[in-house]
């Protein structure tokens, strides 16, 4: 097959223009070089593609330095794992060395050498993700399709290349269920099957790897039906029995939207808030979500451990330290007795503050030490309980205070 046409028809001209200038420049350099991954499968798809993937045969950092200087390049970043991103015509594109991969144990990261176009796209995760096309002139369009992944485009599902695929890199199975949520694709029957009997597999990964598929599958447009189908296969139990499901993930979702968390993280917010307080800490731990989200399950939980029927002084006590997103999360789910506290808190008690300091009690002949701030602390809770002081009914009562202890 040649996808000379639609290489023509889908790609902006821009895009059209660098592919061609690079499959030249590659060729009188006497390598192949092939667009590869989801670049091709977006093409057939006639979907719009965002990324050029570009395999070449040779380390592509070396031979961009020895292109014809009249095509000026940008080279934006070059990795050791011989991949390197360039700029062209304004084009991004990113360049990859042809490299077979081994893996040593399960969820451990591949071994990797360099090798040929084929070998390359046997280590890929699906067969629709596994077509290249030639880009040197003289095969320019032609594809290169050894794992059927024509056909599978045509049967609309996702297929794995061998039955130990998910075993050698259990993020398949998050990038699976992705795909098929994405592009409306069923899995394959026997790649089901796999998927199935391989979930164990995800309790080998890393908290680090979770965490950026899932942040992967949040940022997708379906993102809540594609956690659907995560529920559906059974997955998320694999990583922790916490997770909340549909619908109750999309309905918190759609609550949050309008407190202004950042993007990344957003999901992470979400989940956290909805699963159960003895086992938030724990799932944090598991996805590795670092001390910004370990603070926001902490403080959300001390939010739902506040009683009804609180005084004044002990909403005060337990919400002091808790940051302001965690009380705006909790205001938008708590029933309404927990609400009017947070309410209650953010309104008008976390505002109080006394206008005497340590200085002015150690000026009364209170002497310096411990106590200053016992009694800084009693003048708080009873102004909170009771109504504000003066200055001087504030130095008064440090001094009963004092006299009493
Ligand atoms: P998109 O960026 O649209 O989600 P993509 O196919 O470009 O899709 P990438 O994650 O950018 O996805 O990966 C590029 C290609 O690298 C894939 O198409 C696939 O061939 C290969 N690939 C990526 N991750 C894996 C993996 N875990 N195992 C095997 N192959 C992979």
């Amino acid at each position: 097959m040649n996808i000379e046409n639609l290489l023509e028809k889908t790609l902006t001209k821009p895009q059209y223009e660098a592919i061609k200038i690079l499959g030249g420049q590659f060729h009188k350099k006497g390598t192949r070089a092939f667009l590869v991954g989801g670049t091709i499968r977006d093409l057939l798809l006639e979907r719009e593609v965002s990324d050029i993937d570009i395999i070449v045969e040779a380390d592509p950092w070396n031979l961009i330095h020895k292109f014809d200087p009249k095509y000026p390049l940008d080279m934006i970043s070059n990795s050791q794992f011989n991949t390197c991103k360039i700029k062209i015509l304004d084009q991004a594109v990113d360049l990859a060395m042809a490299r077979k991969e081994i893996y040593p144990a399960s969820g451990a990261l591949p071994v990797v050498t360099s090798a040929s176009i084929e070998d390359d796209l046997g280590r890929r995760d699906f067969s629709i993700n596994a077509l290249a096309a030639c880009i040197n002139p003289p095969n320019w369009g032609e594809v290169l399709d050894l794992y059927r992944g024509l056909e599978d485009l045509q049967l609309k599902h996702v297929r794995i290349l061998h039955a130990g695929s998910f075993k050698d890199d259990p993020t398949r199975i998050f990038r699976c269920i992705r795909y098929s949520g994405r592009l409306g694709f069923s899995v394959e029957g026997d790649t089901k099957t796999q998927l199935l009997n391989d979930s164990t597999y995800l309790a080998q990964l890393s908290g680090v790897r979770i965490t950026n598929e899932l942040a992967k599958v949040f940022s997708e447009k379906n993102a809540n039906s594609i956690f659907d189908l995560m529920d559906q296969f059974k997955v998320l139990g694999h990583i922790h029995s916490g997770f909340p499901k549909e619908p109750e993930f999309s309905e918190r979702k759609s609550l949050l939207e309008n407190i202004r968390i950042p993007t990344p993280e957003f999901v992470f917010y979400v989940l956290i808030s909805l699963i159960e307080p003895n086992q938030r800490l724990d799932l944090i731990k598991r996805l590795d979500l670092g001390n910004k989200l370990s603070k926001f399950g902490t403080d959300l939980n001390r939010i739902e451990r506040l009683e009804v029927n609180s005084s004044r002084s002990e909403i005060f006590k337990q919400l002091t330290e808790v940051s302001e997103i965690a009380i705006s999360v909790a205001e938008s789910y708590a029933p309404r007795e927990l609400r009017s506290s947070l309410e209650l808190f953010v309104n008008e008690l976390k505002t109080i503050s006394l206008c005497i300091g340590g200085e002015d009690l150690m000026a009364i002949g209170i002497p310096q030490g411990p106590k200053i701030g016992d009694i800084l602390s009693k003048i708080l809770t009873y102004m909170i309980d009771s109504g504000p002081q003066t200055k001087s009914g504030q130095i008064r009562m440090a001094k009963k205070f004092f006299s009493d202890s």
